[in-house]
């Protein structure tokens, strides 16, 4: 049985909008699930529906099989990091980690106990004796996360915990929080729009856009499968080339180059004759020059940007444009032509009406 069931969660709020649709999702005990959307999608409605701040306005919110809808936070055992994460400034890491713990008038000793080991989990043996002022953003962040993490709670809910740190920080946090996750085990949600933060993070990710869901999938599916054009524009960086055009004699152009598709869409290619599709292809999905069972496309560099281990290459064909991301030694010069291929099996092709995706 799944530890926590959304069924067909809604949100309405009071003002008549309707910030989530018929969210449907099992989790696993464990799990790490990763909530990702742009902002305004319903990440931060639906997650703090799970937690108890914000009322379910239809369906049904289960924790081991047990409806939950009517549940205040603490009974139903949920811990939550907010991306504003208030430490108390006049107490050390100690003190704060230990706050929820003391107000629950706890024993000193279970309380010393839990607070060192919470403190080896996150690496803040060496600041216990510190003020919040004399730390890192990081090793704020963490002391926020500690102060969470030390009441044992089945459920760990987290809100773009990252979002204050620099670039630097948030790839070392982003590691320990899954470190942590290991060690602690707790069945956790995280609600980013940072597309990398779910991919190295979850054990499944959820995609959403205006309150709806897209996709749920591990990282992997996602990132293969994607359903629709959003989700394949989504993840990834940079985002998937897309070419939307209507098939004639089942074929587009891309630029000057004719697109055969038969060979993506073999039997079913009168089905779609004078229909709109959209052609899409990663940038690290091509190779420079000329490959068999590959649409071979020949482009004008626009623009290069070497970023150590490989190159982003802007380029145009006629008035598409496109992005390839290629190994730097190849780099080519800017205003200089070349020709890609784009093997058969790493296009996608979607549905240019529905925008899903055409098995
Ligand atoms: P962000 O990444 O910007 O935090 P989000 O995906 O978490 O975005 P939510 O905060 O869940 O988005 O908001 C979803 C939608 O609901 C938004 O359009 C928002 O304006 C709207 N919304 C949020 N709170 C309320 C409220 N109290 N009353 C009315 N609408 C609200």
């Amino acid at each position: 049985m799944a530890y926590l069931t959304l069924k067909n969660i809604n949100k309405i709020y009071p003002n008549g909008f309707h910030a989530v649709h018929d969210f449907n999702l099992d989790m696993e005990k464990g799990e790490f699930i990763v909530f990702v959307g742009p902002s305004g999608c319903g990440k931060s409605t639906t997650l703090r529906m799970i937690a108890g701040l914000e009322d379910i306005s239809n369906g049904e919110f289960l924790i081991a099989g047990k409806r939950a809808n009517e549940q205040g936070p603490r009974e139903r055992g949920v811990a939550m990091v907010f991306q504003s994460y208030a430490l108390y400034p006049q107490m050390t890491v100690y003190d704060n980690i230990a706050f929820g713990l003391e107000l629950q008038g706890a024993d000193e000793d279970y309380i010393d106990e839990k607070v060192r080991n919470t403190a080896r989990i996150l690496g803040l043996t060496d600041y216990l004796d510190r003020l919040p002022r004399a730390l890192s953003g990081g090793q704020r962040q963490r002391v926020a996360i500690g102060r969470a993490l030390i009441r044992k709670v089945g459920i760990f809910l987290m809100d773009e915990p990252l979002s204050n740190l620099d670039a630097k920080q948030r790839v070392t946090m982003r590691s320990e929080i899954t470190q942590i996750h290991r060690e602690t085990g707790a069945t956790t949600i995280y609600v980013t729009h940072d597309q990398t933060e779910a991919m190295t993070m979850a054990d499944r990710i959820v995609v959403m856009k205006d309150g709806y869901i897209q996709q749920v999938g591990t990282p992997r599916e996602l990132y293969f499968d994607p359903v629709n054009v959003f989700v394949a524009g989504f993840i990834g960086e940079p985002p998937m080339n897309f070419v939307r055009q209507t098939v004639k004699g089942g074929k587009i152009s891309i630029g000057s180059t004719v697109i055969d598709l038969k060979h993506k869409l073999g039997d079913k290619l009168g089905e779609w004759e004078g229909k709109e599709i959209v052609f899409g292809f990663r940038p690290e999905a091509v190779h420079l020059g000329k490959e068999d069972n590959a649409y071979v496309l020949p482009a004008s560099v626009e623009l290069t940007e070497m970023l150590g281990d490989n190159t982003n290459v802007y380029i145009t064909m006629d008035e598409v444009h496109a992005i390839l991301k290629i190994d730097p030694h190849d780099t080519p010069d800017v205003d200089s032509d070349i020709t890609f291929s784009v093997p058969y099996e790493n296009v996608y092709l979607f549905d240019g009406a529905t925008e899903k995706v055409i098995k």
